[in-house]
């Protein structure tokens, strides 16, 4: 069903010393498709967001983005990590800057982009994901769901081709976390290819066009949601489902 891939993983292994993490990983994910990832702690979810954006390196096996292999390092490396945003549950951002430079650090040093320009961006970003009314304060004056929007306007002013999320709302406070999500929706509505690691089935269901459960490192059943929710096929995925939902 590869109809225009643009992360491709074939054959993917990795290993911390002799624990074997990413076990024969093949995932195909195309151009504007929002693939969710989920599965148990340990199970090798986040390592395979940290492969793609290759913040890991991998044993054997290979990883393209739009057709190129992975960089091993230098410019070609930090072109790919700009087209390849990232965010994580922590917002890491820079306490002293404002949200307003927060979002415009990236594409002044990375980007090489104008001042003007980059503020203009990141003001259109801002006001995307809500937060134009906030763009002189600083981190410590906003919620933890308003941080991570945020954040999530930072990866997308680097205009990246995909957004992996590695469980982006587990950090915040119940009620913060719609907000969050419903961000992400619009992104996938807009088009953006979206790889999510996340435990919210219910963005699952609604946003995603395929689940990706993920044990012991290996992809156990790569479907579309509701076929996922409604007839998992292992007893991994079973199991799992029956202690969150
Ligand atoms: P998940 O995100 O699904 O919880 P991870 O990808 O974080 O899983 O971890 C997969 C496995 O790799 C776990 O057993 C974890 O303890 C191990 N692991 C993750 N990062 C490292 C590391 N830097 N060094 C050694 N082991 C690691
Ligand atoms: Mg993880």
């Amino acid at each position: 069903m590869a109809v225009d891939p643009l992360i491709e993983l074939r054959d993917v292994n990795k290993y911390f010393g002799t624990l074997h993490v990413l076990r024969d990983i093949n995932l195909t994910v195309d151009r504007g498709e929002v693939v969710v990832v989920i599965g148990p702690s340990g199970s090798g979810k986040s390592t395979l967001c940290r492969a793609i954006n290759r913040l890991e390196t991998i044993q054997s096996g290979r990883i393209t983005v739009d057709g190129e292999p992975l960089p091993e390092e230098g410019r070609a490396l930090a072109a790919l990590r700009s087209e390849v945003g990232m965010v994580f549950q922590s917002f890491n951002l820079f306490a002293h800057k404002t949200v307003l430079d927060n979002v415009m650090l990236a594409q002044l040093k990375v980007r090489k982009r104008r001042k003007d320009e980059a503020e203009r961006r990141a003001r259109e970003l801002l006001d995307r994901v809500g937060l134009a009314a906030h763009a002189t304060k600083y981190p410590a004056q906003l919620s933890g769901g308003q941080q991570q929007r945020v954040a999530i306007a930072r990866a997308l002013a680097m205009d990246p081709k995909v957004m992996l999320f590695d469980e982006p709302t587990s950090a915040l406070d119940p009620e913060m976390i719609n907000e969050v999500l419903e961000v992400m929706r619009q992104l996938a509505r807009d088009g953006m290819t979206m790889v999510v690691v996340t435990h919210e089935m219910g963005f699952a269901r609604s946003a995603a066009n395929r689940v990706v459960f993920m044990a012991d490192g290996a992809i156990v059943e790569d479907r579309a949601p509701e076929e996922f929710f409604t007839a998992p096929r292992s007893d991994r995925a079973r199991d799992f489902l029956s202690k969150i939902l």
